[in-house]
């Protein structure tokens, strides 16, 4: 049969949804292949029909789901069962895709050459927490605002937090490096990761390191694997880092009438020795968003405003909240919030994650990207972005965790225009040179996927690629290791 192409630049994702899956051509797995991983996995977790199987080739990514090669799902239920899914996929030469919850923006779960995509949901016990060690060890479908809450009673503390902790996973955070805004003062997942047992591209089952706090033993395997995206190898279980929960904490929200004014407080904050937990920007395009969307009070009149978290023992709460409040002032400070109680902190926070459903009101897509620079940079970083989305035309909304230079513009617009996405295309290269030429980079945590990859040329050098390249190779020899993104 012939392979259907969708060539039609106008399908996307959205409400032309269900046009494009028409356009999908049915493409099943053969009934041996399905018997095979029915054997190993049992007849209740596979999905192999279209209808169920077109759910799982979307991420958050605006990638149209479009693959000319059967998928199926499979719901492995343990380690051995993954080891031998993956055995029959390299002994059939057919892609493997892991996948958690599919909320990463990069592309980085699609399918795009078809094959099998791994979901970790039937792979989510937390096997043990352990507050002598401080660790925990965990399946990779865990979702983290459940390991959060589970640490929580052992008045322990997981700090990752991608935004979206009520869906995302461990394994997707591990694989992604993923961050998120207690990164500043906590570090990202690559700094809670202390050994994984992964599954190689032939099946094998083995650790990268050792279950202790040091270790420098033979490469850092864990490290190596942290961050791959899925292309080097499937993750089935990791030991986790934990550490003791802070006492107490605030959040203050501070506007401020220009960005300038804004990003010269972080530095007073940095510069007198505060590391708040948080220390976010939004700008007053995302306020308005916000408030349009799900109004709680935001000022909407101000340039930019700054979510700022304090935590640390009871007593150091005052005397942290008060100095900043009083360095943002020595800064302009237009107006400040300090939470007064919980339900305070919850509507300060509410508003900041909401920020992406409400910008999603504004155009049929919405695209976050992540871009990073060194800190000093990130003034010119965010308005050169602005003058971008003039430039082509874009809706753009800046939103990141300015602490660690690394901002997420939300790009408002309709992929089904194809001039739009012609000028999309040609801002996000910009986008991409200018972190570079401020000394930054592609990513800060949301990874390369399929959505980046043609761009890693501009932020590594040949030598650089080529040393990934082989280490792949030696992973991965046949490429059916998520195939088709970054590596
Ligand atoms: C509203 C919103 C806000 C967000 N905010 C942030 C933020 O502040 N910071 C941030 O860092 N991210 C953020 N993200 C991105 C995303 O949520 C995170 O990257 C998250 O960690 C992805 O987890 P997941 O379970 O959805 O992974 P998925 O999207 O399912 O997978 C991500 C990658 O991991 C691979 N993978 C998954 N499981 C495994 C495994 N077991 N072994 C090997 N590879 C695997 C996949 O193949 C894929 O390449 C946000 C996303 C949304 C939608």
């Amino acid at each position: 049969m012939a392979k259907y192409r969708n060539t039609n630049p106008v399908l996307t994702r959205g409400y032309v949804g269900y046009y494009n899956f028409c356009m999908i051509k049915d493409l099943t797995f053969d009934k041996s292949t399905i018997t095979s991983l029915k054997k190993i996995v049992g007849s209740n977790n596979i999905i192999t029909d279209k209808e169920g199987v077109y759910a799982y080739t979307f991420d958050c990514s605006h990638t149209e789901s479009n693959y000319n090669n059967p998928v199926m799902v499979v719901f492995p239920e343990n380690t051995k069962q993954v080891s031998d899914i993956v055995k029959f996929a390299h002994a059939n030469n057919l892609p493997v895709i892991p996948r958690g919850a599919g909320t990463n923006h990069a592309g980085g779960c699609m399918p795009l050459h078809g094959g099998i995509i791994l979901h970790f949901s039937k792979m989510n016990k937390i096997l043990d927490i352990n507050p002598g060690d401080l660790t925990c060890r965990v399946q990779p479908g865990v979702v983290i605002g459940d390991l959060q809450k589970a640490v929580d009673k052992f008045a322990l503390y997981y700090p990752p937090d991608p935004s979206n902790l009520a869906v995302s996973t461990v394994g997707g955070g591990i694989a992604l490096s993923s961050g998120g805004p207690r990164t500043f003062k906590y570090g990202s997942v690559k700094d809670y990761v202390i050994n994984l047992e992964i599954v190689l591209a032939d099946g094998t089952i083995l650790h990268t390191g050792s279950n202790t706090a040091k270790n420098v033993t033979g490469l850092n395997l864990t490290q190596l694997i942290v961050g791959s995206e899925g292309t080097l190898a499937i993750v089935t279980e990791a030991l986790m880092r934990l550490i003791p929960k802070p006492e107490a904490k605030n959040v203050l929200l501070v506007y401020f009438n220009t960005l300038d004014e804004a990003v010269n407080s972080v530095t007073s904050i940095l510069n007198h020795h505060l590391v708040p937990s948080v220390v976010d920007i939004i700008d007053k395009k995302t306020i308005n968003t916000i408030e349009d969307f799900m109004p709680t009070g935001l000022l909407c009149d101000k340039e930019a405003a700054l979510l700022i978290e304090i935590d640390g023992d009871t007593a150091s709460l005052p005397y942290q909240q008060e100095k900043i409040i009083s360095l943002c002032k020595d800064n302009n400070a237009a107006h400040i919030v300090c939470a007064r109680n919980k339900q305070e902190q919850e509507k300060i926070w509410m508003a900041r994650r909401s920020a992406f459903a409400a910008c999603a009101k504004l155009a049929p897509n919405v695209i976050t990207e992540d871009v990073v620079v060194p800190r000093s940079k990130i003034s010119e970083l965010s308005k050169g972005i602005e003058k971008l989305g003039e430039k082509y035309g874009i809706i753009t909304l800046i939103m990141g965790h300015i602490g660690d230079g690394n901002i997420h513009p939300n790009f408002a617009l309709d992929l089904r225009d194809s001039d739009t996405r012609l000028r999309f295309e040609k801002l996000k290269k910009e986008l991409f040179e200018l972190a570079v030429s401020l000394g930054g980079t592609l990513s800060g945590e949301h990874g390369i996927g399929c959505q980046k990859a043609r761009y890693l040329n501009l932020a590594l050098s040949t030598e650089t690629l080529d040393i990934m390249k082989k280490i792949k190779k030696v992973f991965d020899p046949d490429n059916i290791m998520n195939p088709g993104k970054f590596l």
